[in-house]
């Protein structure tokens, strides 16, 4: 094993004052979760601006550093050698050994970039910049010295321990997801709202899913593909509950009673409202979904705007302004791709209209809603109550 722990540097979680041990408090519990899954028992710790890992024993190296690049909030994953001994002697002889062990081509530049951070440490910063770099040109002479561009940035921290490292391996970036509330996404089995769910998760905020399936039209398989999706995002976002609302009713009954061009329209009101519903009740306080503005007839600005009107609770639509095929890209980044192309029956596209309205007028649709007064509180009211809960992580 080359490498025993890790030095974790996160970015805009610095910048955050006072609330600052509140974000790497919650960095170190998304550290913990994603590695649970890792061979090897890991210690997760602080030191002033500092998150280390720690392995105690063998693990999984790979395993370990891919676990570590779904956690939103590091910058920088380093891996790194740490010492306990502080003398001198010894740390010229560590960070030869570094260099050794982790450069076999000695045909290399370098430049050794040496910080204090326990003061009291007798030798100043550039003193030690200069004595490792002659340790390490008079153990291997093809080894040579680059203060500007050097192929190999070697750090060397004189902390509680020493932290000797040079590799960065770049973290997906963000901020740890639980440092800005919760909110409720909207998870279809298609492409974009997985990618929309990752993105908020992204900036710090817990998400909880609702899917609504309306069987017998849409199957078994169509469902676990959406557990499966919702699995996938929490490899980044945390686990999840995702809430899974039968609308077969609901959608039968808007079918019998409103216009058919109208149906999309209507429908995904009623999403939304359920969606809301669900929302306060578990202490999510948005509404995340994939929409993407003209990429169907539901999601042109009229349609939004309809679909929109029913919600009180903020909408959250990441991938708005983005095109099908960056929202294409971002899924196969993360990994939801593959299992959003498996071709399983949507509870929308079921009963869609062959001329659909792209322009709803709010008037019209209102009116046409009317017509579900008798039964539509009730048939919500038993949607909500007979949801399924299944914990996904
Ligand atoms: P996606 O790829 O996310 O399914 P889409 O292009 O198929 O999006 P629509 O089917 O119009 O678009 O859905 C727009 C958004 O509404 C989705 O991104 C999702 O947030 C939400 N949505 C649609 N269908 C469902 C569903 N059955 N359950 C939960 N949310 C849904
Ligand atoms: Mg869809």
């Amino acid at each position: 094993m080359q490498f025993q722990s890790f030095l974790i540097k996160y970015a805009e979680i610095g910048t955050k004052g006072k609330n600052r041990y509140m974000f790497e408090d919650a960095l170190m519990k998304q550290i913990r979760f994603a590695l649970g899954n890792v061979d090897g028992n890991f210690e997760v710790t602080k030191e002033s601006g500092r998150i280390y890992v720690t392995a105690d024993g063998d693990y999984d190296y790979d395993d370990a550093v891919e676990a570590l690049k779904r956690v939103f909030g590091i910058a920088d994953i380093c891996p790194m050698v740490q010492i306990d001994d502080k003398d001198y002697e010894n740390l010229k002889k560590q960070v030869v050994e570094y260099m050794d062990r982790i450069y076999p081509d000695k045909n290399i530049t370098f430049k050794v970039v040496a910080r204090r951070g326990d003061k009291q440490y007798p030798v100043s910063s550039d003193q030690i910049n200069r004595d490792m770099g002659e340790a390490i040109l008079e153990a291997f002479p093809q080894m040579r010295v680059d203060v500007h561009e050097p192929d190999v940035l070697l750090r060397v921290e004189i902390r509680q321990k020493v932290n000797i490292f040079s590799l960065m391996i770049p973290g997906p970036g963000g901020m740890p997801v639980g440092t800005n509330g919760k909110a409720m996404l909207l998870l279809s089995g298609g492409i974009d709202s997985p990618v929309a769910g990752y993105m908020i998760a992204k900036r710090g905020v817990k998400i909880d899913a609702v899917y609504f399936h309306a069987p017998p039209y849409t199957s078994d398989r169509a469902k676990q593909k959406v557990v499966d999706l919702a699995k996938l995002v929490a490899r980044y976002a945390g686990p999840m509950d995702l809430h899974v609302v039968n609308f077969t009713d609901i959608q039968l009954y808007i079918y019998e009673k409103c216009p058919h061009e109208e149906l999309t329209i209507i429908m995904r009101r009623y999403m939304m409202r359920i969606a809301q519903a669900i929302a306060e009740k578990n202490g999510a306080i948005g509404l995340i979904t994939g929409e993407s503005i003209g990429q169907v007839a539901s999601q042109t600005l009229q349609s939004l705007a309809a679909t929109n009107e029913v919600c009180t609770m903020p909408v959250y639509r990441p991938v708005i302004g983005f095109d099908k095929q960056e929202i294409v890209d971002v899924s196969e980044k993360i990994g939801t791709y593959e299992t959003s192309i498996q071709p399983f029956e949507d509870c929308c596209t079921i009963f869609v209209a062959k001329h659909p309205v792209t322009k709803p007028n709010l008037n019209v649709i209102r009116n046409s809603e009317r017509h579900l007064e008798e039964k539509i509180d009730d048939m919500v009211q038993t949607a909500l109550e007979t949801a399924e809960i299944i914990r996904c992580q």
